[in-house]
This record gives C-alpha cells, sequence and structure tokens, in this order.
C-alpha cells in the first residue's frame, strides 16, 4: 500500500434516465472507495449540449441517493470547457491535432476504413491537409489526434487493469480519435482524462465496453503527463439471454422500478449480490 488516499468516480451522462447497469457500476466505484476509505466522486458528463438535459441531471442524483450511495464531491465537465481548450492548445502547438472537416457519411462511406473496436476507425482523410487548404475550408471543423505522430512521442505504453492485467496499449486501433468536436469543445476522450488527473481519481472502476477507450486514455495521459490510474473494467449487466441491458429492448429505468413501488436499499443490496456472482447479471430477473 503506498498510502494514498483511493479516489474513484462514477461518471454519467445526463442523456436519459439511469437503469440497472449504470446501478451496478456506481455501487462498484462507491464501494470500492468506501471499502479502502477512500473518496467517491460523482461527475456529470455533461458537455454534449444537444443531448446533456438539467432534468437527467436531477434524475442522476436522486436515482443515486435512492440505491443510498453518498458522493464526497459532485463535479459537471460543463465547467471545465477552459481546461479542455488550453490543453487542445497545448496539442495544436505541438502539432499533434489536426482539424477535419469530414462529415459522419463521408467517413462511413470510407470502403477503406478499419473497423475499430469503438466502430470504424478515422481513415486519415484530413491529416495531411496543407494551411493553404485549411485556410480555405470554411466549414466546421472536429480536431483529431494524429495518432502516428503521438505514438513516436510516447512509445510503447501499457496500463494495468484489475481482471486482465498488465495491457499494452494498442490506440492505433482506433486510430485518429477526435478531441475536439465540431459541436462540443471537448470529446469524451480528452474530457475524461483530464478530469480523472485532475480530480485525483486513482482506480477507474467502469463498464467493459470501454475497454479499448482506456488505450487512447493512456495516449493522452502520456502527451500531457498526467498520472495513470488503476483500471477496473467491470462486466456489464445483461438479461436472461445474455444481451447488454439497453433502453430500446425495454430495460426498466430506476424511476420506473422506484415508480413500481421497488426498494432503493434492497435493490443496491441485490445488485451487490448480483456482483459477487460469477455473471452478473444472472439474477437481476
Ligand atoms: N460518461 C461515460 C458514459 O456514460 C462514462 C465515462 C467513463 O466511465 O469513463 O458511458
Amino acid at each position: 500500500m503506498s498510502g494514498e488516499t483511493v479516489v474513484t468516480r462514477f461518471a454519467p451522462s445526463p442523456t436519459g434516465r439511469l437503469h440497472l447497469g449504470h446501478a451496478v457500476s456506481a455501487i462498484r466505484a462507491h464501494d470500492f472507495a468506501r471499502e479502502r476509505g477512500g473518496r467517491f466522486v460523482l461527475r456529470i458528463e455533461d458537455i454534449d449540449g444537444t443531448r446533456s438535459r438539467p432534468e437527467f441531471v436531477a434524475g442522476i442524483l436522486e436515482d443515486l441517493a435512492w440505491l443510498g450511495l453518498r458522493w464526497d464531491a459532485l463535479a459537471f465537465q460543463s465547467e471545465r470547457l477552459a481546461t479542455y481548450e488550453a490543453a487542445l492548445d497545448r496539442l495544436k502547438a505541438r502539432g499533434l491535432v489536426y482539424p477535419c472537416f469530414c462529415t459522419r457519411a463521408e467517413i462511413a462511406a470510407s470502403a477503406s476504413a478499419p473497423q475499430g473496436d469503438v466502430g470504424p476507425a478515422y481513415p486519415g482523410t484530413c491529416r495531411g491537409l496543407s494551411a493553404a487548404e485549411i485556410a480555405s475550408r470554411t466549414g466546421a471543423c472536429c480536431w483529431r489526434l494524429d495518432m502516428p505522430k503521438a505514438l513516436a512521442e510516447t512509445g510503447a505504453l501499457t496500463w494495468h487493469d484489475a481482471a486482465a492485467g498488465w495491457i499494452v496499449a494498442d490506440p492505433l486501433a482506433q486510430g485518429d480519435v477526435v478531441l475536439a468536436r465540431k459541436d462540443a469543445p471537448a470529446s469524451y476522450h480528452l474530457a475524461v482524462t483530464l478530469d480523472d488527473a485532475a480530480q485525483g481519481v486513482t482506480d477507474v472502476v467502469r463498464g467493459v465496453d470501454l475497454f479499448a477507450a482506456t488505450d487512447v486514455h493512456r495516449v493522452l495521459q502520456a502527451l500531457l503527463e498526467l498520472p495513470v490510474p488503476s483500471y477496473h473494467h467491470h462486466p456489464l449487466v445483461v438479461d436472461a439471454a445474455g444481451r447488454r441491458l439497453a433502453k430500446r429492448d425495454g430495460a426498466l429505468s430506476l424511476a420506473e422500478m422506484r415508480a413500481g413501488g421497488e426498494d432503493g436499499a434492497t435493490l443496491a443490496a441485490r445488485l451487490r449480490r448480483g456482483i459477487g456472482s460469477r455473471f452478473p447479471g444472472e439474477d437481476l430477473s
């Protein structure tokens, strides 16, 4: 033990109501900190101005309190835009990011696009634009990390996952990821990496669906000289058929369960028992 205070976080995006999958993730992060005398941060990832809504922020606070979870700090990404912009400026000054004018449709239409774990990797169309070409463009642009160039600076990178062990990062598989969006001043990748460092997060407890994203976060940590947390990617909650719970498949929100008479503390206890089982989804029915 290093004596360092353990800090975990739960970082929902307020774009809808929380469901059981969120509850399990929040309980895991919360309990990890509590069991070690640490701190639990609730971070609202509300940089997506078109999809984030205040009523969903209120819903998150209400649902977590209903489950009996208490947080030691409440942070909002929308209050940290200047920090994200400053980090992007540093990367711009080092020539590690470039503006990209491609539309979603153009990227999807690129037959050569390799499939990354989190969607098609960007084919690099705008990577070689000259200063004159950039100046002649009028449309909105996003900013992408020049991944090959970034890796030439960082060299090989590793990170540790509690279940999977030491991982050699393969960020090239994610391609030139977006760091600042056309419609938002920072992407998920940039904001999350900066926030975990700023909030002193020592242990990132989150779903295994974000496993590959950690390779990207590791690159940003190296480029921006940020500390590297330990990672604890946990299995996702699945239904009886083994499918990930999703709203579109009729998964009940916590608010609907509460309205149906469910007790939050009882549900949290049931979920904690499930977390201890081999297949976390199996006794949730
Ligand atoms: N905001 C992300 C989500 O809702 C989670 C971010 C993270 O845990 O790194 O999926």
